[in-house]
Parts: C-alpha cells; sequence; structure tokens
C-alpha cells in the first residue's frame, strides 16, 4: 500500500494532438484492454463509442510511469465514466471481465475473422453473420457473391493479415519509386501511414506520390498502374479517380474524413526479397520441422496435436516465394503535398484530433488538402 501524497499525479492535454507521442506504452496492460473495447465497437459500427475508447487508450499510452492506483487518475481528461470501471477493473483484477467476455464472444470472434477480409467493412460481416456465417469455411460454403476484392481478399488471406515489415515496405517504395520514374521523371514518392511514425509493422503500406511542377501529377495514376501491372506487381488494384469535379452535385462527396485525392487500394505481389533470406541462415531450412515442433512439445490432445499440424503445413506453405502485400497509393499535386504528408501519417485518432484542435482551439479547418482560417473566409475553397 502507498499513501496519497505518494502517489505521482498526471498533467497532461486533452487534445492527443498536443502531447508527445512515445513507442514507450507503460501501461500496456489498460491500452491493450481499451484498444480492444475501442475495436469491438468500431466492429459493431458504434463509432462514437469508439472513439471515446481510442481517447482513453491514447490518453494512458501517453502517461510517463505505471498506473497503480485508481487516486491517480483524478482530474485527467478523456476518461468517460465506462474507461473509467475497465480500467478499474484491470488495476484490481488484473484483467477486465468485459474485455474477457468480449474475447470470448462469438460474435467478436467471428466479426474479426470476416473483417480480416481485404473488402469486407463491418457492415458485410454483420449481415454473414445474420446468415450464419462466422467463418471462412462458412463463408466458402455459403454461396455468398463476393466482389472483386473480396475475392482477392479470401485468396490472399493468410498473407494480408501478416503483419508487413519495415523491409517489405521499403522494398516495395523502391519498386514505386521505379514505377513513377519510369512514366514521369522528376516525380516524387513519400512513405506515409504508420511507417513515417516509425512503426516497425503495419497492416498495409502507404505512399503518396507528387511531382514539383504543379499540374504534371493529373493523370500520373493510371500511368503508375499500367507500369506496376505490365511489370506483374499487381494482384489487385482498385483506382479512385480525384472527386474535385463531381463534389459540387452530393452523391460523389466523400465522407468528411475522406479526402478527394485520386487513390489505388492495391494488393502488391512482393517477391520475398534478400533481406528476409539472409535473416534466416541457410542451415537452417533442413531443420524447419523441429523449429515448428519444438515450442509445442508440450502438445498433449488430439486438438493440439491437429493444432500443430496445420502450424506445420502453414509454414510449408509459406515457402512460396513471394507474398500479397496490400499497398495504398495517393497522388496529391504539389501545392497539396505537405497537407496530404500530414493527412496520411496517422495515426486515425491523431489526425482527428489535430482537426478537432484547429476548429475548436483556433477557428481553423484542417483538411488533407488545406488549412483555412475560418475568420477570414466565408466559404470552404475547395468545394
Ligand atoms: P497500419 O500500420 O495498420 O496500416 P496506419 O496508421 O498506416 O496503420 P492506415 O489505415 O493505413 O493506418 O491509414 C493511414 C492514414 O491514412 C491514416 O491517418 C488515415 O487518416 C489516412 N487515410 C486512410 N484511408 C483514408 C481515406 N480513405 N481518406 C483519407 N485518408 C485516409
Ligand atoms: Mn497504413
Ligand atoms: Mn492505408
Amino acid at each position: 500500500q502507498i499513501s496519497e501524497a505518494e502517489v505521482a499525479l498526471f498533467s497532461v492535454s486533452s487534445y492527443a494532438c498536443q502531447r508527445r507521442t512515445t513507442l514507450d506504452n507503460h501501461n500496456s496492460n489498460l491500452t491493450d484492454a481499451l484498444s480492444l473495447l475501442a475495436e469491438n465497437a468500431e466492429l459493431n459500427n458504434e463509432d462514437g463509442r469508439g472513439v471515446a475508447f481510442r481517447r482513453a487508450a491514447a490518453l494512458m499510452k501517453a502517461l510517463p510511469t505505471q498506473v497503480i492506483s485508481m487516486s491517480q487518475l483524478r482530474g485527467l481528461p478523456c476518461l468517460g465514466e465506462h474507461s473509467l470501471r475497465v480500467i478499474k477493473d484491470v488495476l484490481e483484477n488484473g484483467v477486465s471481465s468485459e474485455v474477457e467476455s468480449t474475447k470470448q464472444s462469438k460474435r467478436y470472434k467471428a466479426l474479426k475473422i470476416l473483417t480480416g477480409i481485404f473488402g469486407v467493412g463491418a457492415k458485410t460481416a454483420d449481415r454473414w453473420i445474420r446468415e450464419g456465417i462466422y467463418n471462412l469455411e462458412q463463408l466458402r460454403d455459403s454461396g455468398q457473391t463476393l466482389n472483386r476484392a473480396q475475392k482477392s481478399g479470401l485468396e490472399h488471406y493468410d498473407d494480408l493479415n501478416e503483419p508487413v515489415t519495415k523491409a517489405e515496405a521499403d522494398a516495395i517504395g523502391e519498386i514505386v519509386q521505379k514505377a513513377v520514374d519510369s512514366v514521369l521523371t522528376g516525380s516524387q514518392v513519400a512513405l506515409t501511414g504508420g511507417f513515417r511514425r516509425g512503426k516497425l509493422t503495419g497492416h498495409d503500406v502507404d505512399f503518396l506520390i507528387t511531382h514539383p511542377e504543379e499540374g504534371k501529377e493529373v493523370g500520373l495514376m493510371p500511368k503508375v498502374v499500367a507500369w506496376l501491372e505490365s511489370q506483374g506487381f499487381l494482384l489487385y488494384q482498385k483506382t479512385t479517380r480525384n472527386s474535385y469535379l463531381e463534389s459540387k452535385d452530393g452523391p460523389a462527396r466523400p465522407a468528411s474524413n475522406m479526402d478527394r485525392f485520386e487513390r489505388c487500394f492495391s494488393i502488391f505481389k512482393l517477391t520475398k526479397g534478400k533481406e528476409q533470406e539472409s535473416t534466416q541462415p541457410e542451415e537452417q531450412n533442413d531443420l524447419k520441422t523441429k523449429d515448428v515442433l519444438r515450442p509445442h512439445m508440450q502438445a498433449d490432445t488430439d486438438q493440439q496435436l491437429c493444432e500443430l499440424s496445420k502450424n506445420y503445413q502453414m509454414e510449408a506453405a509459406s515457402h512460396k516465394i513471394w507474398r500479397a502485400v496490400r499497398v495504398d497509393l495517393v497522388v496529391s499535386p504539389i501545392s497539396q503535398f505537405a497537407f496530404a504528408v500530414l493527412g496520411w501519417t496517422g495515426s486515425k485518432l491523431f489526425e482527428r484530433e489535430l482537426r478537432r484542435w484547429a476548429g475548436h482551439e483556433k477557428n481553423m479547418s484542417l483538411s488533407s488538402h488545406a488549412l483555412f482560417d475560418n475568420t477570414q473566409l466565408c466559404f470552404h475553397p475547395v468545394s
């Protein structure tokens, strides 16, 4: 037991974008719990609850030391009643009962599996669950009509659910650079998304492409995509042209958090490169079976043995010489490039908070296209 006076009190800004972000997390037990509930809310299309849990998790991650007592949290922003209840549960019992029951729930497991398919969002997954589809096998047997993205997502399911490494992101960066150099000299490629924030792995790789001469970037995306396609780098691609022109009519207007740049959601076919091979010395190759089995030696039930052989089969399948990787390409004119880099660097919560701060504290509007002073203009120049 420690006395009230010994307990460290924290002072933290209520806007995530005003806090120093760090890779050191002293409260991962709490942020894991809150993030899982955020994820579950998002999977259930409860965006408000999702944001509340994301804010609470980001706040706990920003604290300089480990929280050991609820009294340390007095006066902190971003912690709603529900988040405080979850934190209290973890501090007192080591785990949150709500998190544990969510993890075990049939619905959560199914939502995770189904939205793990590229092209499947919370709404589609919910519809399938209501039709009794809880896993990939049931989906395949159901005869559901899948769109092109979903077919591709299902085909490359394991690869796309395997985190992308920084080395793979860099290898893809070189390919993208080569593609833009081949179709328009002087074009620039910037790595954005989580890798630009220093993350070591990601669910995809995000790139922003521009050209130093305004206007030269027009028509660049189809040429880049055609080059990549001709070289056999693309397993799937869907290009959406920039939506400035259609935006006045309404229907083509994207959701408020989406920008209007020309973009390409794709799946790359990445040949496993030298970086990856060299990390695995050759003589280890014939030890594969043992290496795969060793961590599971305690397996003593049929179910565990079955799991084991499945792992081994997956390991064998991974000997193929390429893997599928999700890649997002965005093209921006140089005049908007700075805002585009900022907007595509993330995290999603950071972007949201930055825009909230600009609006509420500075009376300005920030987007991936520009920053406006609301007191200087009475209309939004990009619409
Ligand atoms: P991960 O490492 O898991 O990929 P990430 O932070 O890179 O994490 P992404 O989903 O790739 O996450 O998104 C990267 C950034 O791009 C986010 O900041 C997001 O705001 C922005 N972004 C993603 N999709 C869109 C979109 N359709 N319109 C505008 N911005 C988007
Ligand atoms: Mn990303
Ligand atoms: Mn992305």
